[in-house]
């Protein structure tokens, strides 16, 4: 499931990454996603690319959120690249 900041940014938690994915979905400024407004089963489109640097080198994180599940392609660097799994649970830390 997602959670949700301000009023048009939406994040999860990335099982491959261990980390926090954001995406700005409606209409402004920079990439927009579409979202299916749901928080228990989202669908985002198109899909979301990540990347970043990590101590040992570059990573990528390409998935296709559909109803609640992320599909990893083949291009991600983590361990679930090619795999589909559930959205984890958000857990707020606060
Ligand atoms: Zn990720």
């Amino acid at each position: 499931m997602l959670a949700k900041s301000e009023e048009d940014m939406l994040f999860f938690e990335c099982p491959g990454c261990d980390m926090i994915h954001g995406i700005s979905h409606g209409s402004g400024e920079g990439p927009r996603w579409g979202w299916n407004g749901d928080v228990e089963k989202p669908t985002f489109t198109p899909s979301v690319l990540v990347r970043y640097r990590w101590s040992d080198g570059d990573r990528v994180c390409h998935s296709f959120v559909t109803h609640g599940r992320i599909q990893f392609l083949g291009d991600c660097t983590h361990k679930l690249a090619g795999q589909t799994v559930e959205l984890p649970d958000w857990e707020d830390e606060a």
